[in-house]
């Protein structure tokens, strides 16, 4: 392939990290669905586990299908490489315990996904790891968090479920003063929309079971940062304690973003137009779209992002009582706990995704006991909205 500097994004998608491999010149990427790979000779594998060589030596170190897929992740958010792991969380749990040790801290936005809260509050701290929350958009809360044993600063573009938005140009400027590192999880944004590393951040992290893989079908994720802390991760953390992703896994991944931006401008062009109709509506009470005007951070996201994602909630009037009525009377809209289909999902947030926050860490973030988060998938959007509208209609 030619340069890829010289490529654009849609191209990159499909081709970045791969060519015809040379034995049997496949034009799709393989799934080399195997444990083991056979030395040379034992020279050869002295050298590569020696480090001193470049090559495969057994899949839960590495492995070729998962290479494609890390290399074209990395190209994709612009960054040096790219580690596939087993899940978003093992992405997440691998960055943290790679950088800290005992006595660290980190500094996290109070909004994020409410299984890295539960990560950051009850597991990590039995081995001496503690975590600040502070708001999102308080860059003096940013600020007044850090402390001489903080050693990240962690986010979420945008976060889970709340949609906020955090200018990571101006949180990474203060975390390089610090020598802090800023990891950002991109999963809701995805390369897409925007690249962290470009604004300053040092790693980003995704679940890939998301808008990556796209179809929810497959759990994983991803790690992007500088060549030499991907080699660490690789050799120490993610060898000894073996969160592998599985080929056949990243093979669905490479099929995944070959169709991204497709599918992320089908996903902000119907959620834009379903945000605008709830807004609208006279049974809900409020709305939260980075893509409309009256959310807090509509023009930082304007600056910060392409587009504006395919994630919105909002809330009915009448609270838990009628917001739960409504998730029971969709019917198009699938009940369940994932994001970034094609197809539309819904879920009550307090209840399920964030039960792992207490009723005050809830409050804080705002969430609210009646908030209903939806993923807009690709169908025609008058379908969800018509599915919207006779659910809407059940409510008196
Ligand atoms: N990050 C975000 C923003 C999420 O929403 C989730 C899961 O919902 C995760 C990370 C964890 O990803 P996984 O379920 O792939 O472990």
């Amino acid at each position: 392939m030619t340069n890829e500097k010289n490529l654009g994004f849609d191209t990159l998608s499909v081709h970045a990290g791969y060519e015809p491999e040379p034995t049997t010149g496949s034009r799709a990427v393989p799934i080399y669905q195997t444990t083991s790979y056979v030395f040379d000779d034992a020279e050869h594998a002295a050298q590569l586990f020696a480090q001193e060589k470049e090559g495969n030596i057994y899949t839960r170190l590495g492995n070729p299908t998962n290479a494609v897929f890390e290399k074209r992740v990395a190209v994709l958010e612009g960054g040096e490489a790219g580690l596939a792991i087993a899940s978003g969380m093992a992405a997440i749990n691998l960055t943290v315990l790679t950088l800290l040790e005992s006595g660290d801290e980190i500094v996290a936005s109070r909004s994020i996904y409410g299984g890295t809260f539960h990560l950051f509050t009850e597991t990590l701290p039995k081995y001496g790891i503690e975590t600040t929350f502070v708001d999102p958009d308080s860059l003096e809360g940013w600020k007044a968090a850090i402390t001489e044993d903080t050693k990240i600063i962690y986010l979420e573009s945008p976060g889970n479920p709340l949609l906020d938005l955090v200018d990571i140009k101006a949180v990474s400027e203060i975390a390089h003063k610090y020598n802090i590192k800023v990891v950002v999880d991109n999963t809701f944004n995805t390369p897409y929309l925007s690249q962290p590393l470009s604004l300053g951040a040092d790693i980003v992290i995704h679940s890939a079971t998301k808008y990556i893989g796209g179809h929810g079908n497959s759990i994983g994720g991803i790690i992007v940062g500088p060549e030499d802390l991907i080699t660490d991760m690789r050799s120490e953390g993610y060898r000894d304690t073996g969160p592998a992703l599985s080929p056949m896994n990243s093979w669905l991944f490479i099929q995944g973003l070959e169709t991204l931006s497709l599918r992320m401008k089908k996903h902000c062009k119907n959620a834009q137009e379903i945000a605008e109709w709830l807004e609208d509506h006279p049974k809900v009470e409020w709305v939260r779209y980075p893509g409309l005007e009256s959310h807090p951070h509509h023009e930082l996201a304007k600056k910060q992002q392409k587009d504006f994602g395919g994630m919105i909630c909002f809330e009915v009037k009448g609270g838990l009582e009628a917001g739960k009525k409504l998730i029971n009377n969709v019917r198009l809209c699938s009940l369940l706990a994932n994001i970034g289909d094609t197809r539309t999902l819904i879920i009550h947030p307090a209840s399920t995704t964030h039960e792992q926050l207490s009723k005050e860490d809830q409050k804080k973030a705002g969430i609210t006991e009646g908030l209903i988060r939806l993923s807009v998938g690709i169908e025609n959007v008058e379908d969800i909205i018509a599915d919207l509208s006779q659910a809407f209609a059940q409510l008196n």
